[in-house]
């Protein structure tokens, strides 16, 4: 093993720069040629390259986003666009890649992997959707961000006797709005996992307003329910005057916690050991506060649970 790229791809989570940094100086420290691949498997396909040294990752541990940039790419995808993606790491003589990303990312991992190139995969993605790890990077960083923002809905609609329907990220999971809920101690968290109940939600409202609350807060994860149809159905039936706040891209963005940061250094390392110690086909995870890897099938066929203990308390708290 003499040298290795990097690539960021799908969405862009906090705390990517940090394992970016931590592959580039772990990668040199082994006396590793590196490359940084810009826009995902787009760069790969194009050969979108740069050689990457000690300063390339300087002042960036504490950065959103990704200084390679990231992308979707349909053509990788495609059989022809995972072919140019071989030819180029051939030509540039690449021994090993470590891809940061999703669960999408981290198949097209697995196609290049099973057609013999070393793969290492970095969990890093703020909907948390990965089943194998109990945390992908930039998850925390997007929950404290919710909370914040809640905290601050909570203050001006306890002011106006309000609620507020906060729609969060997170795609088919319901883990930025469960853990931003508890700790944002929202009254009502609804997530995907769970079936929506409107006449319970309208209920407790009203249970609420009847005993003095000031305000009602409704952590909605996207695709979960119609923010503007419970927003309706609430000031219709438990006359509470209701905003809707749609939190969108401001999740994705902002300095990555330490927790996040932490995780991504040693993850970062631990994808360069793997490279360098031989193993070809790794997932990293976070499982019991241990940083560990698996088969990347293995990580992709692991289903993602959701915790309802977790839920419960939340409504057992919001009472
Ligand atoms: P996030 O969870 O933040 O959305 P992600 O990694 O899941 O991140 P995707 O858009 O699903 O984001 O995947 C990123 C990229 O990975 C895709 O644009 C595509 O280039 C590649 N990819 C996804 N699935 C496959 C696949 N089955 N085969 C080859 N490449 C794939």
């Amino acid at each position: 093993m003499k040298k290795i790229a990097v690539l960021t791809s799908g969405g862009d989570a906090p705390g990517m720069n940090a394992a970016l940094r931590a592959v580039v100086r772990s990668a040199i420290y082994r006396g590793l040629q590196v490359l940084g691949v810009k826009k995902g498997y787009n760069g790969l396909i194009e050969g979108n390259m740069v050689e990457m040294d000690v300063s390339s990752v300087a002042d960036i541990i504490h950065r959103g986003g990704t200084i390679l940039g990231t992308a979707r790419s349909d053509e990788f995808k495609t059989e022809e666009g995972i072919e140019k993606a071989l030819d180029k790491l051939r030509v540039l003589e690449i021994d090993g890649l470590v891809v940061l990303g999703g669960d999408g990312t981290m198949r097209g991992a697995l196609e290049l992997s099973k057609r013999g190139i070393p793969v290492a995969c970095i969990p890093c993605t703020i909907d948390n959707d990965l089943g194998y790890t109990d945390y992908a990077v930039g998850f925390m960083t997007a929950t404290e961000t919710v909370a914040d923002a809640i905290s601050r809905l909570r203050d001006t609609s306890s002011s106006h006797g309000r609620a507020n329907v906060v729609e969060v990220m997170g795609r088919r999971c319901g883990d930025i709005a469960l853990y931003s809920g508890l700790a944002g101690g929202a009254e009502t968290i609804v997530v995907p996992e769970v079936a929506f109940d409107l006449d319970a939600l309208l209920r407790k409202v009203l249970r609420g307003k009847n005993r003095g609350k000031r305000h009602h807060i409704i952590v909605l994860a996207e695709g979960a329910g119609n923010p503007y149809e419970i927003s309706e159905a609430i000031q219709k039936t438990a006359e509470m005057e209701t905003r809707v706040t749609i939190l969108g891209h401001v999740q994705r963005g902002g300095t990555p916690t330490v927790f996040d940061r932490i995780m991504a250094s040693q993850m970062g390392s631990m994808a360069v050991d793997l490279l360098y110690n031989g193993e070809k086909d790794r997932a990293i995870a976070i499982n019991c506060n241990k940083i560990v890897s698996v088969p990347i099938e293995d990580a992709l066929k692991t289903q993602k649970l959701f915790q309802h203990e977790l839920l419960e308390t939340a409504g057992m708290l919001a009472i």
